[in-house]
């Protein structure tokens, strides 16, 4: 976008918290091109970095401003600056283009949907509970769940908003472009799960972690295996099973642990029938494949 004298406009975005650890604001950090970032977006107010104008003055007075973006959950005893968050978010929610929930715990009231706070909930959902009082944002919104939040996901939508790029969305407002996969889809161990090989040990190289291990992979929906963090490395790639941080359903309790039923696991991946399952997994089962039983590298 370009001003009048040809210069790049800025995009206004007004970065509002509310029930929040801050952890979407560290994660958002490890973005490693902010320069560049800032040299198209500029916070009008953003609870860490230095912004335009205060809390205070950005609660009291309604600024110009294309996007809202919202990180934790809302309640309706949660004030910011003395002024009720829900307030905050309505000011605001007319004059802006779009609004993105930055987080679980904004799109689904994430770990704070167990609190103390009155109906703590995410904007437009409880859990997988369609929520009605924000139901006229529905069509500005755009959901990026995510316990933290990838920054690459967050700062690429926003640079499609700024694109004016038509985003196609799922039923919980996430892009598809980044949850129309699951979080198993490009995991380097996804031979081992095909053969039914196990990890053994958290952190090693071989060996698939859904079996024994937990992994939620399978059910969430994600590109942690697709868009690695810092650019390096995900959580099952490391060795660690994914605890399924971006879907409704977090935070689950009993991780690590695959229930199962004479051998059989109670949940099966996404769109899998238990009886195709069942064929495959016998045929599998009987192949002894020396590769992938041994170490990838020797001590
Ligand atoms: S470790 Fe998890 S993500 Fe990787 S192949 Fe196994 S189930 Fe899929
Ligand atoms: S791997 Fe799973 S738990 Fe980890 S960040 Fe991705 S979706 Fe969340």
């Amino acid at each position: 976008m370009k001003n009048p004298n040809g210069e790049n406009k800025k995009i206004k975005i007004l970065w509002l918290s509310g029930i929040s650890c801050y952890g979407n604001i560290h994660s958002f950090f490890n973005y490693p091109h902010m320069e560049v970032f800032l040299e198209d977006f500029e916070f009008i107010y953003h609870p860490v970095l230095d912004s335009t104008f205060s809390l205070k003055e950005i609660v009291n007075e309604t600024k110009e401003c294309n996007i809202l973006l919202i990180d934790g959950a809302i309640s309706d005893d949660f004030h910011r600056a003395d002024v009720n968050i829900k307030d905050i978010i309505n000011r605001y929610a007319t004059s802006v283009n779009r609004i993105v929930t930055v987080g679980t715990c904004a799109t689904f009231g994430g770990i704070f949907k167990y609190s103390d706070f009155q109906s703590p909930r995410g904007l437009h959902f409880c859990g997988d509970e369609l929520q009605t009082d924000f139901l006229h944002l529905r069509n500005k919104t755009i959901s990026i769940s995510g316990c933290p939040i990838q920054p690459e996901v967050l700062v690429n939508t926003l640079y499609e908003i700024k694109n004016q790029t038509d985003i196609k969305l799922d039923t919980f407002l996430r892009p598809k472009e980044y949850y129309a996969y699951t979080v198993h889809n490009g995991c380097t161990r996804n031979e081992y799960f095909e053969y039914k090989v196990d990890g053994h040990k958290f952190g090693e190289l071989e060996g698939c972690l859904f079996y024994d291990h937990g992994c939620q992979a399978p059910y969430t929906a994600g590109s942690c295996n697709k868009i690695l963090w810092n650019e390096q490395n995900s959580k099952t790639r490391s060795g660690s099973p994914c605890f399924g941080c971006t879907e409704y359903t977090f935070p689950k309790m009993s991780l690590y642990d695959t229930k199962k039923n004479m051998g059989i696991p109670q949940n099966l991946p996404l769109g899998v029938p238990k009886r195709a399952y069942l064929t495959i997994a016998g045929v599998t089962k009987a192949f002894s494949i020396q590769r992938l039983e041994k170490k990838l590298i020797d001590d």
